[in-house]
């Protein structure tokens, strides 16, 4: 087992992987910006290193800085946590290079998924569901033009190198292709330095349903069973849950098993997610994430395991801990994602927090580094923590949310906390009939 791991991660996901380090006894290694240094994922850590300026580029994305602050500190490990240089292939590999070892995938797993289009390719031959689209890259747009009418309008426009849906446009028809194509190339070009496209068949009603896996990295793997991260805006998940609303225990068995038997053909390690968007009974894969998502806590409520005690496990050599038999799912959890925004414009609310309050309770889990008297720095994402609610099915878990939100207090800033309140008032959230568009039509007509 590791000594010292150092978290390449700020916010509430730094403070994640501090419980579960702790946990296991090992020394944490916490890395800040200079607008950080009074953040609780510092305070809490047993060592910090500055390692910058506030924009990300200069620090958290620093990988010189965060080599050095490694080997300053005598960290055997990195945690990468989420976003920043989490699916970045070649900082997995020069840490490898100087014997520190990234706590995730391999390198060229990561490199794989993280290409759309290889990634496509890849899980198609492993026997995964795909949307129908183009095989691989679209130059022309004489050749866009061909393959949209093979596979019918609307068309969605694609980045091989997107994320966080950027580099995305929908063509309606033939005529709006060309322009959809552009655009697209000219935001992908300018978030990802890549203007490599693709096309896919645009699916107008699906729910976002991901499967989660965890493999030993010699050749055993399981599933966690769904999330349904069907409510999203702007392509951006802010309410996830978990069992799906919209499966039933065959389906999940059934989807769960061919994404693990995929994951063990590849020998895949650590912890990664399958997502696929969900309609009319069928699953297509849309991509893989190579890392812990930021609503895996959903999965680790109705599942009981620790995933980021299994990825630091499995990191240094250890197996897997249970076997596919062993996974009980029990009762049912909800994350809704408390972003410092305007609740009605969605836009960011950076500033002081004056007043905080986090619910508590049974089923209750806060994730978050806020308190009272931080500031949130405008430099990064919007996401203040994470309030997530388990109970015994999802009508209690929706009586719980209502509660929880309810003793919820932070003042000073915008929170996305009134816009959830809201939510638990329709009648569609509360049958659980939702697709990826019912937010933003709601947001449109309030
Ligand atoms: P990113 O890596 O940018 O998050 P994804 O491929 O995961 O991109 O897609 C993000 C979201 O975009 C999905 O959750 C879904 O809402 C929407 N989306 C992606 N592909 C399609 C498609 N073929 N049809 C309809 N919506 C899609």
């Amino acid at each position: 087992m590791f000594d010292k791991i150092l978290i390449a991660n700020r916010g509430e996901i730094a403070l994640r992987i501090q419980r579960a380090c702790k946990e296991l006894g090992i020394a944490t290694v916490a890395v800040h910006s200079t607008t950080d240094a009074d953040a609780m994922h510092v305070k809490l850590a047993d060592e910090a290193v500055c390692i910058g300026p506030p924009q990300a580029t200069e620090s958290y994305l620093n990988i010189p800085h965060i080599l050095s602050a490694c080997e300053i500190t005598n960290a055997d490990a990195v945690h990468p946590g989420y976003g920043f240089l989490s699916e970045n292939a070649r900082f997995a590999e020069i840490l490898e290079e100087h014997s520190i070892t990234f706590i995730g995938p391999t390198s060229e797993h990561i490199r794989l998924m993280g290409d759309k289009i290889q990634a496509k390719e890849t899980v198609k031959q492993l026997g995964l569901p795909v949307v129908p689209g183009s095989d691989g890259a679209v130059r022309s747009d004489a050749k866009a033009r061909k393959i949209a009418e093979e596979i019918g309008y609307p068309i969605l426009v694609k980045a091989a190198a997107g994320g966080g849906g950027r580099g995305m446009k929908v063509a309606e028809t033939p005529a709006a292709l060309s322009s959809a194509i552009s655009t697209a190339r000219a935001e992908s070009k300018s978030a990802f330095g890549d203007d490599t496209m693709y096309m896919e068949k645009y699916l107008t009603l699906p729910r976002h349903i991901e499967i989660q896996v965890i493999g030993d990295g010699r050749g055993d793997a399981v599933h966690l069973g769904e999330r349904d991260c069907s409510l999203q805006r702007r392509h951006q998940k802010i309410w996830e849950e978990a069992p799906s609303p919209a499966l039933n225990d065959e389906q999940r068995d059934r989807i769960g098993e061919t994404v693990a038997s995929a994951m063990r053909k590849i020998s895949y390690r650590g912890v990664g997610t399958v997502e696929f968007l969900y309609e009319n009974g069928e699953f297509y894969f849309i991509e893989m994430n190579t890392r812990l998502q930021v609503e895996h806590p959903v999965t680790e409520m109705i599942t009981g395991i620790d995933l980021v005690i299994e990825q630091i496990r499995i990191a240094s050599g250890g197996g897997l801990s249970f076997a596919q038999d062993d996974i009980v799912f029990n009762g049912h959890a909800i994350e809704c994602r408390i972003n410092a925004e305007n609740p009605e414009t969605l836009m960011p609310s950076p500033g002081k927090i004056t007043q905080y309050h986090p619910p508590g309770g049974l089923g209750v889990r806060v994730d978050s580094g806020a308190y009272a008297g931080y500031t949130i720095p405008p430099y990064y994402d919007s996401l203040t923590g994470k309030l997530i609610v388990h109970a015994r099915n999802r009508n209690e878990c929706l009586m719980r949310l209502r509660r929880a939100l309810s003793e919820f207090v932070i003042d000073g800033i915008d929170t996305t906390i009134p816009l959830f309140t809201r939510l638990l008032g329709e009648p569609d959230i509360a049958n659980g009939i939702y697709n990826i568009h019912w937010l933003e039509n709601y947001l449109d007509k309030s």
